[in-house]
């Protein structure tokens, strides 16, 4: 499972076209919650379920995506967070959330 194409809509969600032609659509936000280094995920475990984040607008604008070996991106937001590794796995499962 690899992506044919990934794009920012409208500065509110990353589209992710699949080469199996299935789409997925992830909300910024959401993308930004669940940046998976080890930074957010351990805040994330200190937080409850129902602990609504708010974020800034530059913690919500992607200003590059780049391609990391053959499995994941990596996000560069533009308050300066980059350390999140976006699995392909991980971004379908993202998605379906
Ligand atoms: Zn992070």
């Amino acid at each position: 499972m690899k992506p044919d194409l990934i794009k920012v809509i409208e500065k509110k969600y990353l589209y992710i076209k699949w080469n199996d032609g299935a789409e997925s659509s992830i909300d910024l936000q959401k993308l930004r919650r669940y940046c998976p280094c080890a930074t957010c995920s351990s805040t994330r475990e200190e937080q409850s379920k129902s602990f609504i984040p708010l974020y800034f607008k530059d913690q919500l604008s992607i200003v590059k995506l780049t391609e990391v070996g053959n499995y994941a991106i990596s996000v560069f937001w533009k308050d300066g967070h980059s350390t999140g590794i976006y699995e392909f796995p991980y971004l379908k499962t993202l998605a379906s959330k």
